[in-house]
């Protein structure tokens, strides 16, 4: 066997755990869109094994064929043999990216995530210049601007609708040591995640506040880079490998610096890569390692975090909406938070909470995905508005600012105007109405 295959050889065990049911077909939203066997797991099972057995070789083509999945993992829950599906996808990606080299798109998009102050300079730069090749259209939400293309632009359909690029990213609106309101109880830092630095605000700034008026110290460690997620899934395992170490000795440090209690993330994607990636799935050296099984026992998404510090127990005002909650995919399949946003959703007074049909079927998003595979990503996204629809919602949640940004897409390309939030705002709106904490 080709050496540079190891990687998907050592998934060879949950390979051969299939025993072909199909199961998988009856809730893969690809294969549920395309009816092709090579979009669901197990036709991807059986490419995984020719590979394996020489009878396929690596090429782009079969690259782009292991492309087709989500990584949602509907599939692996309903799996009766329980194999890890998306092990197995992105074990394969890893050893076709190996062979084959990724597409070069990919290549000068992960060039420029890989240098963290030109990553970060582009992106102010491209907040200052967002209007020259973007122009303002009507948004899902009226009170957030949004934008399409004005010229074709690689990678982004033109009907795409995309938030805007926020004048301050979030971490330049704090000190990295931000002290509780009051007598402090516990000490937490702050993985914001690129969309909630750069583009989702306010998502951030409700954390952080919300974090301070519960007796947190709230961390915010400014070297903290993209967590390698997009990397890692599309295969790129020295480079995800690299950015895990940066992280993983950012926030170390933090540590040794401050005594953290927790780490918190607002992102199902980012609390999944240092709750199972680095310390299970990347190939990091001893020290990086026993960092990331230190750092994954401290943390948490932030909803679990609001109910144990009590946080739903503090003075709320009213806030009146009808509210429906996404599930995102890594949140609910992976760190298997599912009840905590709803219990924080239900706990503020005036939000009638209403459960939409699916709510953990995935909105389509999936990283780069829907900028590779936007036709498919749209059909899928159209499943998730019309649930929403369905509820009557005058507002939508979501604890992914990554599936906040699809169903805001999604939403305006049916013509809705619901926003998409993340519960920890309207939890911010309660306390600001409360007097609880200052606007
Ligand atoms: S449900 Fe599981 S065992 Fe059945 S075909 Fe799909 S991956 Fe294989
Ligand atoms: S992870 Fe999701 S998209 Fe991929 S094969 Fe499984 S169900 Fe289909």
């Amino acid at each position: 066997m080709d050496g540079r295959m190891e990687v998907l050889a050592r998934a060879r065990e949950q390979i051969q755990q299939c025993m072909k049911c199909g199961n998988c077909q009856a809730v893969c939203p690809l294969y549920l869109e395309t009816r092709h066997e090579g979009a669901v797991a197990r036709g991807k099972i059986r490419m995984a094994v020719d590979v394996l057995e020489g009878r396929l070789q690596p090429t782009a083509e079969l690259e782009e064929r292991f492309g087709l999945c989500l990584t949602c993992k509907a599939c692996e829950k309903n799996c009766p043999c329980g194999v890890k599906c998306v092990e197995i996808v992105l074990a394969a990606r890893a050893a076709l990216a190996a062979t084959a080299g990724l597409p070069v798109a990919k290549k000068i998009a992960f060039a420029g995530l890989r240098a963290r102050r030109l990553f970060d300079g582009g992106l102010r730069l491209g907040a200052k210049m967002q209007g020259l090749a973007l122009k303002r259209v009507p948004a899902p939400d009226a009170r957030r601007p949004s934008r399409a293309a004005r010229f074709p632009i690689i990678g982004l359909d033109m009907r795409r609708v995309i938030p805007e690029l926020a004048a301050v990213p979030l971490r330049d609106q704090y000190e990295e040591f931000n002290p509780a309101y009051g007598p402090a109880e516990r000490t937490v830092a702050f993985f914001t995640g690129c969309v909630n630095n750069y583009v989702y605000t306010d998502a951030g700034r409700a954390i952080v506040e919300v974090l301070r008026a519960n007796g947190c110290n709230v961390v915010l460690p400014m070297e903290q880079h993209c967590c390698g997620a997009p990397v890692y899934t599309s295969g790129d395992l020295p480079l995800a490998v690299e950015m895990a170490e940066h992280n993983l000795a950012v926030f170390a440090e933090a540590d040794r610096k401050y005594g953290l209690d927790r780490v918190v993330f607002a992102c199902g994607t980012c609390v999944v890569s240092f709750a199972e990636q680095y310390p299970h799935g990347l190939p990091l050296g001893a020290e990086a390692k026993a960092r990331a099984e230190a750092l994954a026992a401290k943390s948490t998404d932030v909803h679990p975090l609001l109910i144990e510090i009590g946080a739903l127990e503090k003075p709320m005002g009213r806030v009146e909406r009808k509210v429906t909650y996404h599930d995102s995919c890594h949140l609910a399949r992976s760190v298997h938070v599912t009840a905590e946003p709803r219990q924080v959703l239900k706990a503020i007074p005036g939000v009638e909470f209403v459960e939409m049909k699916d709510a953990d079927r995935c909105c389509g998003g999936a990283g780069s995905f829907s900028l590779t595979h936007y036709e498919l990503s749209r059909a899928v996204t159209a499943k998730k508005a019309a649930s929403i629809r369905a509820t009557g919602a005058d507002t939508a949640t979501t604890g992914c600012p990554g599936c906040r940004m699809t169903i805001e897409d999604g939403l305006a390309q049916a013509n809705m105007d619901q926003p998409t939030l993340h519960p920890a705002m309207l939890l911010y709106e309660a306390y600001v109405k409360a007097g609880t904490l200052k606007p």
